[in-house]
Formats: structure tokens, C-alpha cells, sequence
């Protein structure tokens, strides 16, 4: 069983006539990439796993956030989009909600796309949706959340987007959600990237609180020290599979694991053992969610 926790939702049904879908080259270092995808072309890329959480981003309802980003959609019905998509494919997609902390009916959205739309969790991303994960509007979904059992995916660390403040998504934030909701379950995306130490300090105390291995590989050397630094602090078992298509996809990020001490040949630095990757990449994710 292979999970991939992490894809955002495709933005179309089918290819529309005029193409906007621009390659941009901000997303990863190694090559361009876009934001825009069709349902089809997520069914292919996503034949080498068995199940995989879809999810979009909701916007901001002060308005003032611009779309640099390219992840958070215009539409007010997103969760709708998601809906749609996991219905085509159930036995496939499990999809979770989004939510804008800032919104005055987030709470009611909850409620809505659990009870009528069938989503199973919430996509957060504090610094697209520039909000303080440690304010009251955000600790208020944290509070439904626990309440009803949705597992969070938050995404943290970089991003080329300019308009919001970084520290939004450092992991460190997630230790004082964690310790205000202990029994909310959590995914830090991306292992914090670059603060990959900070999240696993914060993943180790917290036994709800996991990371993604997503959106990584690409900077080998990076990878590399991120998988040995979770290795000296035990916290490979915590670690789940992720790709972030379509940015990255699972296919990629599954040959990736096995090259991870690549940029150690010849040295006599300390591999990171394969064993746990093969368990990171079997890891049934679904039912430490809570989501079997
Ligand atoms: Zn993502």
C-alpha cells in the first residue's frame, strides 16, 4: 500500500481550449513546472500509488492577497472542486476541505464540506493565506477540527510567494498548536523544508503531529542531510509519503528515495540506512490519520 498524502486538487475537467498553463521555474530548482493540471492527467500521474489526499487552498476573504502563488484558486467553491474530483474516483482520492481562518463562516464551511461534501480533512497553508497560526481565527479551526476528528495538513517552510511573512510556516509554531490540541492530528508538509531540524523536534514530542517527505529531493544535498538529521533524531517512523503533484510527482519522488546517498558516494559520511525509506514509502498513512 502506498499513500501519497499530498496533491493539490486539479484545476480543470478537462483541458480548456485556451491554454493559460504556464511552466514556471520558481517552483524547484532542477525544472520548470505547473500549477494547472487536468483530472486526467492526475489519474496517470498518480497510477503508481493507491490512495492519495487532494486538497485545495482557500483565499483569503480580506482580499488583499494576491494570486502569486498560483495555489490558491479564484473560485469561492473550491472545496466544491475537490468534492467533485474525489467522486469521480473514490476508491482512489480522499479529499480534504479548506478553509480560510479569517473567513466569518469557516467554522459553517467545515460542517458543510465534511456533512455534505464528504471531505475528511483540512488543507492549511499559513503564509499563502497570510495568517498567524498562533491567533485566535486559526487555534478556532484547530479547536473544530480536534472536535470532529479531521487530520490538518499544513504547509510549512519556503516558498517563493511574496506577499506573506515566511515565519507563518516555520514548524516551530506547530509545537504550541500541539501542545493547546493534543489529540488533533497533523502533517507539517514538506518536513518544514529548509528548517527540516525544527520540524522534527516538533514531530518527535508530539504524537500526532507528522511530516511529509514532499517537494525535497530536488536539492539532493538538502535531502540528503534532511534524511540523516531525521535519522540521528529517530524520527524516520514519522515521516510520510508525499509528493505535492502537480509540482512534483509521486513517481519522482518514490526514485528519489532511493537515491538519496548519491551525493555521498566516495565519502565517509554516514549513509542514511533504506530500510525506513521503505517504510516511509509504505507507511499506511490513512489509518494513523484516522481516515481507514
Ligand atoms: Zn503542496
Amino acid at each position: 500500500m502506498i499513500v501519497d498524502v499530498h496533491n493539490h486538487t486539479p484545476r480543470h475537467r478537462v483541458a480548456p481550449e485556451q491554454t493559460t498553463a504556464a511552466l514556471d521555474s520558481k517552483w524547484r530548482p532542477d525544472k520548470a513546472a505547473s500549477t494547472v493540471h487536468t483530472w486526467d492527467e492526475h489519474v496517470r500521474a498518480l497510477e503508481c500509488v493507491d490512495r492519495a489526499i487532494v486538497f485545495n487552498i482557500a483565499s483569503d476573504p480580506r482580499g488583499d492577497v494576491p494570486d502569486d502563488g498560483q495555489l490558491i484558486y479564484e473560485t469561492p467553491r473550491v472545496n466544491n472542486d475537490t468534492a467533485a474530483f474525489v467522486q469521480a474516483y473514490p476508491e482512489k482520492f480522499i479529499g480534504f476541505l479548506t478553509v480560510h481562518p479569517f473567513s466569518p463562516d469557516a467554522l459553517e464551511e467545515i460542517e458543510r464540506g465534511t456533512q455534505d461534501l464528504g471531505l475528511r480533512g483540512i488543507k492549511l497553508g499559513p503564509n499563502y493565506q497570510n495568517f498567524d497560526p498562533l491567533g485566535p481565527e486559526a487555534f478556532a479551526v484547530f479547536k473544530r477540527a480536534e472536535e470532529l476528528g479531521l487530520p490538518i495538513l499544513f504547509h510549512q517552510g519556503t516558498s517563493p510567494v511574496r506577499f506573506a511573512d515566511l515565519d507563518f510556516a516555520h514548524p516551530r509554531h506547530i509545537d504550541r498548536v500541539a501542545t493547546a490540541f493534543p489529540n488533533l492530528k497533523m502533517i507539517l508538509a514538506h518536513m518544514g523544508h529548509p528548517w527540516q531540524t525544527d520540524c522534527y523536534v516538533v514531530i518527535r514530542k508530539h504524537p500526532n503531529v507528522y511530516a511529509d517527505i514532499s517537494a525535497n529531493f530536488y536539492r539532493p544535498w538538502s535531502f540528503y542531510n534532511a534524511m540523516r538529521i531525521a535519522t540521528e533524531w529517530a524520527v524516520l517512523e514519522k515521516l510520510l509519503f508525499g509528493s505535492d503533484y502537480p509540482i512534483v510527482s509521486p513517481q519522482e519522488t518514490m526514485d528519489a528515495l532511493w537515491r538519496v546517498n548519491d551525493p555521498i558516494a566516495g565519502t565517509g559520511l554516514p549513509p542514511v540506512p533504506i530500510d525506513p525509506l521503505e517504510r516511509i514509502l509504505h507507511r499506511n498513512s490513512l489509518e494513523l490519520l484516522g481516515l481507514e
